[in-house]
């Protein structure tokens, strides 16, 4: 028992599987959808699991939105019956690190999009306006003197300048340094490749000689911000559906939960493959319980 698999399953096996948990936490991009596209049978997946009673949360790493834009992007897709309440962001579970675990004395500021600002700001955590200076630079820019906390994500109008104020900022040990996810790089439809949180995060540790705490996938926090929303949520009646080893996989291993892997995301079978012949136990937690070729497999479990 405990030794892991990466083991491929179809029709009855994932049917025995289904029906012995009661709690389903779906990846998003590279599962449910790709981009702006629902990945095929996705939507009768999640409805037919939700239709049976299951629990169904949805665990994603991105950071740009806050979660009632989910919602409508859910909409968008097709997903119909999903809610707010089943929604756990990076940016989203920052907002609720920073409020409830931290409880953050002083302004936060924060690398990343204007949703993840939004977020913070519904939950009440006072985030630094950056002024406009379009002509400043590190000599001459104003620094806020209540700055308690840098939170890193990802930001697709990174500046050099957003990376010095960061910077000096985290000079304070008093100041302390999250970034909502580590994910290094994500694909885009077209081939090209974006860079990830995880990406500006390792600037910043560079220049601050200081190491984040990461919030998102594969880091526990997130599922203990399921399991304190949710009534008795037991690990090992949970399933992770995910496509990517480094987080996804990861975060299943650190929190005790079954693993699948899908083949429609980052991650391949060599890959999982590699890790699981491999003698390193680090190596060990990235490997899937579980692979299927695509979130449509599980349709058939649903037959009558
Ligand atoms: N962060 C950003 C900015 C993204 O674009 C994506 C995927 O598109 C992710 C994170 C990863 O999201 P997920 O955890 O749902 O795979
Ligand atoms: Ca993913």
């Amino acid at each position: 028992f405990g030794f892991k698999g990466c083991q491929k399953i179809g029709g009855a096996q994932i049917r025995s599987l289904l029906a012995a948990k009661d709690f389903i936490l779906f990846d998003c991009d590279g599962v449910i959808w790709n981009g702006e596209k629902a990945i095929a049978g996705a939507v009768a997946v999640v409805s037919s699991l939700i239709r049976l009673g299951k629990n169904v949360v949805f665990v994603t790493n991105n950071c740009t939105r806050p979660r009632e834009n989910y919602v409508h992007k859910f909409c968008r897709l097709g997903f119909t019956d999903v809610m707010l309440e089943q929604i756990f962001s990076s940016s989203y579970c920052s907002a609720l690190y920073l409020r409830d675990v931290v409880q953050v004395r002083g302004q936060v500021f924060v690398i990343g999009c204007d949703g993840l600002r939004r977020e913070l700001q519904e939950a009440g955590v006072p985030c630094l306006e950056d002024a406009d200076e379009p002509n400043a630079t590190i000599f001459d820019c104003a620094l806020a003197p209540d700055v308690k906390a840098v939170l890193v994500g990802h930001d697709d109008k990174m500046t050099f300048l957003k990376l010095a104020k960061a910077s000096c900022y985290l000079r304070d040990p008093d100041c302390l340094f999250l970034a909502t996810d580590n994910d290094p790089w994500h694909p885009l439809s077209s081939g090209r490749i974006l860079p990830g949180s995880g990406s500006l995060t390792a600037a910043l540790e560079v220049a601050s000689g200081r190491k984040a705490t990461v919030i998102g996938k594969p880091s526990r926090f997130m599922f203990e911000c399921i399991s304190s929303q949710f009534s008795g949520v037991d690990p090992a009646q949970c399933l992770m559906i995910g496509d990517r080893l480094q987080t996804d996989m990861l975060f299943g291993s650190n929190c005790g939960l079954d693993t699948v892997l899908t083949l429609t995301g980052v991650s391949q079978m060599e890959e999982a493959q590699e890790y699981s012949n491999s003698q390193l136990t680090s190596h060990r937690s990235l490997v899937p319980d579980y692979v299927v070729d695509t979130i449509a497999d599980f349709l058939p479990a649903f037959d009558e």
